[in-house]
């Protein structure tokens, strides 16, 4: 289960860590996203009510 953001730029936040100093995005460099911007909006929205049972160890 991954909890990603996505930057506005469309790629995912793990696009902006790489080894090499900066946080510009590293599919699109820093002349288009110079650093990490959560896009809100690309966000699909989580269901509140259909929240998954915590699992008791019955596996
Ligand atoms: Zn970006
Ligand atoms: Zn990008």
């Amino acid at each position: 289960m991954t909890d990603e953001h996505i930057c506005v730029c469309g790629h995912s936040e793990a696009a902006h860590r790489h080894f090499r100093s900066g946080t510009d995005c590293g599919s699109c460099g820093a002349q288009r996203c110079s650093r990490f911007k959560r896009d809100k909006r690309a966000e699909s929205p989580k269901p509140a009510e259909s929240l998954p049972e915590p699992e008791n160890g019955r596996l």
